[in-house]
């Protein structure tokens, strides 16, 4: 059976790829998000435990060869799976989509972690649409002067910023969608994670449209001792060539 660690479009399609093929898939979500996407096939919900007990699921459960296709921000679980595949003695892939690229006429401001954003932040506008998610908020609940439109799935939990509007939706956005929040609440900055993927790009477009500056959170630093595949099709042919028996 093939594991795929999930809770991404690619780890969707990735399951729905293996399903047609006629290979055993399980796929793991963390369970934060009160109703998920789920994807083909078996899915099974919530943390193992640490990577020993990620280990003891995977020999338990005769698994094969593990697919991390988990958020790029999702850090701790990418970890576990390193050391749970290397304990077990499991082939691991880690199926992560490319980051984006700045484009001419984008106004970017690189900054590695949520603090650096939430100091940056009223340097660069007033009123801003916070796309980094739900988790990790605390940072921007400092900020003076910049009110936040904060667009996350589910509703985060406080501390928050002091004055904010939530608005609770989930991807793919379009363009007119982006724009039509840009406007309607004068927005002058745009906060993202470097998440990547075509889902959630058009908030880039529409800032580059309206030549807002964007503060974009840099990707955290990853094991380079694990394969990595950019693409689906990729992560499906290391799966099906080596490790579907
Ligand atoms: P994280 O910080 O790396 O993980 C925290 C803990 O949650 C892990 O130690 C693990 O618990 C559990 N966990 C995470 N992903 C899991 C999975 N796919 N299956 C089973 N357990 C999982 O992760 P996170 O940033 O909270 O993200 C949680 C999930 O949301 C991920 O699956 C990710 O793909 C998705 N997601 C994250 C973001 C983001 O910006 N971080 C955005 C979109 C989607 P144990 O140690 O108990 O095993």
């Amino acid at each position: 059976m093939i594991l795929i660690l999930g809770g991404t479009a690619e780890a969707r399609e990735l399951a729905a790829a293996l399903e047609a093929r006629g290979v055993s898939v399980t796929s793991s979500l963390a369970g934060r998000v009160a109703r998920p996407r789920l994807p083909a096939g078996e899915v099974r919900i919530g943390g193992f435990g640490g990577p020993d007990k990620l280990a003891a699921w995977l020999r338990e459960h005769a698994v094969t060869a593990v697919v991390d296709a988990t958020h790029p921000f999702a850090e701790r679980i990418s970890a576990s799976a390193a050391r749970a595949a290397s304990q077990a003695g499991v082939p691991l892939l880690r199926l992560e989509r490319p980051g984006w690229r700045e484009r001419e006429g984008d106004r970017w401001h690189w900054v590695d972690d949520l603090h650096a954003a939430a100091t940056l932040l009223p340097q660069l506008g007033r009123s801003a649409f916070l796309t980094t998610g739900r988790q990790g908020l605390a940072a921007f609940a400092g900020v003076r002067d910049v009110w936040m439109l904060i667009r996350c799935v589910d509703p985060p939990e406080p501390p928050l910023p002091r004055r904010h509007e939530l608005l609770l939706d989930r991807g793919p956005y379009t363009l007119a969608g982006e724009l039509g929040l840009i406007d309607a609440h004068e927005i002058d900055v745009v906060v993202t994670k470097d998440s990547g993927g075509e889902h959630t790009v058009a908030k880039l477009e529409a800032a580059r449209a309206r030549g807002l500056p964007v503060i974009v959170v840099r990707r955290p630093a990853r094991s380079a001792d694990v394969p990595t595949a950019t693409r689906v099709a990729d992560a499906l042919g290391w799966v099906t060539q080596a490790h579907a028996g």
